[in-house]
């Protein structure tokens, strides 16, 4: 049989693999026979096998082929050579001049040279590389796509072997990078704030496998189907139960998810590992190993979640399968952080809310699925600790940061002090807070303050009476359209906004029209990429250049208010004649609805959010087009600046309380209070005491912030007489300081306000 008509047949290979395995002599007499067998099945002059040793080194274990003085001599750093590229990105090579490559790292003692071309695969067992299995040709050959599958098939097959311990020690395979008993500090990326303390729990759903060669594809067919069908109906049972909660983004979650539950791309690939004579098991794992390969290679962040996705259903199949679905029973109960890789945002919902303390992951970005879950369950989340699995050990006691993106394992007694005193503080001052709820948003000198929060989910409202703000000042209704996989219908919008003015009974709330666009990309929408997408394509000038998704969202709007009031404000307008656009569809919505004989919102108000500089110079025409209007100073500061409000090089290079930044909004208060218009700031700075204090000064008496900042503004509010401070910061405004900061803090200090 030559190369070129080589057609694997992988049952009857699976089947001599495992008799060998499973054969007389000992661990290497049985490797250095599977290698030959390799060789002879794959029509290749050599078969290596390389195996994982500590201190990240792969050691050729088991040759056919390559010279036998080299097994157990040549040793290749992870990422070190072709081997080592394998095993450190967990995916196959195959190419047929490996030695044109440029990772290619020649070993003389091997004698290599020989040999043309090369396919390599990872051995993997529950996605860790434990080694490399390759196989060499003299001649240039292109290996197929079908090859690569069988030698993945094999590669299934053999981590069998080396996962016994017999090869190497166990304790040489232990996870656990370096001295696991040393403290250790992480750095990773803030995902959710806050402050956690417990011991890890490592989220790995570890089903060992222990037949990975079946006897009868038919049955292990039926196992499989059986398995999916038990899965898909516990998500319907999650399902039921979020609609019990009522927490409306949960149920769009996990839908998603039951969808991918039944894709029949991912089932087929299942299925046909199957049919090459894995158990159910095996075949799982093999399309989850793939999945994960192709995940190291996605950038595309829609991509990436949906492969997230399936990562956690085979996760989670492997588990009905194993007949092993209580997995969470023993779980430490009382304080546990949540290490993980990645995960979905059902896991996430799978463990007892009331004993989570944290949650770390290896990968996550702060629009992942899980990481909307996660906050608006209000746990500490830092994505991005890179390597954390495997320099930490269940039970181990860890620390997270979520305000700074940091995590210490194994803390000394003196780190560990320090954050518990924290958290106590922490606690109290959240306790104190909580005591503020019902007195009055009202400053010494009898100015009443209102205080407002920033939502974007259901989950967010709960917040609304823990803290006893009067209402929802920006509602952003992208994160309803981001967590969803498609394009919300009208009825689905009609509910969503329904379910918020529900929910708030008395209390108003503003809706923003879509803010997508920029980094807030909406999963079912194209965008060409923008050169600079802050200043690109987004929010108002999507909204106007595809007026029909505007004006569904204006619709759902207007009937789920159904005669009860209801407030709109526009994003990112720049110009008079945009507002007028924008205007000119809600109009035409509001006729519409009318001539349908709906009821109408009454009152409806209209409001724009001053982000551009450019609507600053013509803010009279606006404020007689609108009735309120709410300053998104995080968009106007990097615009009124020109600096990036997402780049780390820039975040301390100007100030929100710079004199410009200040004159500027002294102009937009002084021009709504003229007009009599109600005037509200809604970027992050309202949300922080002093800015907020300087914010009062100048006259502005609506503040709008994330729910943990409405117990430290009140605190200020309480804590200020206005009067007393106003007429010295509105002096200050005229100084060409870099930033008011420290004047103002000394001005706050002096009058004992509380920032
Ligand atoms: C702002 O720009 O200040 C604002 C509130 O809008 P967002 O943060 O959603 O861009
Ligand atoms: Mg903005």
């Amino acid at each position: 049989m030559s190369a070129a008509t080589f057609r694997p047949q992988p049952r009857q290979m699976l089947k001599r693999l495992r008799d060998v395995m499973a054969g007389p002599g000992s661990a290497q007499e049985r490797l250095d026979q599977v290698v030959k067998v390799i060789a002879a099945d794959m029509v290749a002059e050599v078969c290596s096998v390389y195996i994982k040793r500590a201190g990240e080194m792969l050691e050729l274990f088991a040759t056919e082929g390559l010279k036998s003085e080299s097994v157990h001599q040549t040793r290749l750093r992870i990422g070190e050579g072709l081997v080592g590229d394998i095993g450190a990105h967990a995916r196959a090579l195959a190419l047929a001049d490996a030695q044109a490559h440029p990772q290619f790292a020649y070993r003389p003692e091997t004698g290599e040279e020989a040999y043309a071309s090369l396919m390599g695969v990872p051995i993997l067992r529950s996605g860790r590389v434990l080694g490399v299995l390759v196989v060499q040709n003299k001649t240039r050959r292109q290996y197929s796509e079908e090859e690569i599958e069988h030698l993945e098939t094999i590669a299934m097959v053999l981590a069998e072997l080396v996962a016994t311990g017999e090869l190497i020690k166990p304790t040489e395979m232990l996870s656990t990078e370096g001295n696991a008993m040393l403290p250790s500090r992480l750095e990773g990326v803030r995902i959710n704030g806050g402050l956690g303390i417990g011991h890890a729990v490592l989220h790995q759903r570890q089903v060992i496998i222990r037949r990975v060669v079946a006897e009868d594809a038919d049955e292990e067919i039926l196992r499989f189907r059986e398995a999916l069908a038990g899965m898909q109906s516990a998500i319907d049972r999650m399902i039921d139960a979020v609609d019990r909660d009522g927490a409306g983004e949960h149920r769009d979650i996990l839908e998603t998810y039951r969808m991918f539950a039944e894709d029949r791309g991912w089932i087929g690939r299942i299925a046909e590992a199957i049919k090459t004579g894995l158990t159910a098991e095996a075949a799982v794992q093999k399309v989850q190993n793939d999945t994960r390969a192709r995940m190291a290679q996605v950038t595309d962040a829609y991509l990436r979640e949906r492969l997230l996705d399936l990562d956690d259903l085979a996760a989670r199949l492997l588990q009905h399968l194993s007949g092993d679905v209580d997995l969470l029973v023993d779980l430490p109960p009382a304080d546990a952080v949540l290490i993980a890789r990645s995960m979905g945002p059902a896991e996430l919902l799978d463990y007892e809310r009331g004993t989570l303390r944290a949650l770390v992951l290896e990968e996550g970005s702060p629009t992942s699925h899980v990481a909307i879950v996660a906050k608006a369950l209000d746990i500490p989340v830092v994505g991005r600790v890179s390597g954390i699995l495997s320099k930490v050990e269940a039970g181990d006691q860890v620390i997270v940061d979520g305000d700074n993106g940091i995590v210490m394992v194994r803390p000394g007694d003196d780190v560990m002090d320090h954050f518990a005193t924290a958290m106590v503080a922490r606690q109290e001052r959240q306790q104190a807070f909580a005591a503020l709820r019902h007195l009055p948003a009202e400053t010494r000198d009898g100015n009443h303050v209102s205080l407002l929060l920033n939502a974007g989910m259901l989950a967010d409202l709960t917040h609304v009476e823990e803290t006893g703000a009067s209402g929802v000042g920006l509602y952003r209704t992208e994160i309803p359209f981001m967590i969803r996989s498609a394009y919300p219908d009208l009825p689905s919008q009609i509910d969503i906004y329904q379910r918020v003015i529900d929910r708030l009974g008395d209390r108003p709330v503003v809706f923003r029209t879509l803010d997508v666009g920029g980094d807030k990309r909406l999963p079912y929408f194209t965008y060409d990429d923008d050169e600079n997408p802050a200043m690109g394509w987004r929010a108002i000038r999507i909204s106007l250049d595809r007026p029909a998704m505007l004006r569904h969202q204006l619709r759902a709007m207007i009937r789920a208010a159904a005669g009860r009031p209801l407030s709109i404000m526009f994003p990112m307008v720049s110009e008079v004649a945009e507002l007028d656009s924008a205007l000119a569809v809600l109009a035409m919505e509001v006729a519409r609805e009318s001539a349908r004989g709906a009821s109408l919102p009454s009152p409806l108000s209209v409001g724009v959010m001053i982000e551009v500089p450019a609507l600053c110079w013509q803010i009279d025409q606006v404020l007689e087009r609108v009735d309120f209007l709410s300053v998104g100073s995080n968009d106007l500061m990097q615009f009124l600046f020109a600096s990036d409000r997402g780049s780390p090089l820039l975040a301390d290079r100007y100030d929100t309380l710079a004199p410009a930044m200040m004159k500027l909004l002294q102009l937009l208060v002084q021009k709504a209070d003229a007009a009599g218009k109600p005037i509200t700031v809604c970027g992050e700075m309202a949300g922080r005491p002093l800015e907020a204090m300087a914010l009062l000064a100048l006259g502005y008496r609506r503040l709008s912030m994330t729910p943990a900042a409405i117990g430290p503004i009140k605190t200020m509010v309480r804590s200020l007489d206005v009067a007393a401070i106003s007429p010295y910061v509105c002096s200050l405004i005229e100084s060409t300081d870099h930033s008011l900061r420290h004047k103002l803090r000394s001005l706050a200090k002096d009058h004992g306000v509380i920032v």
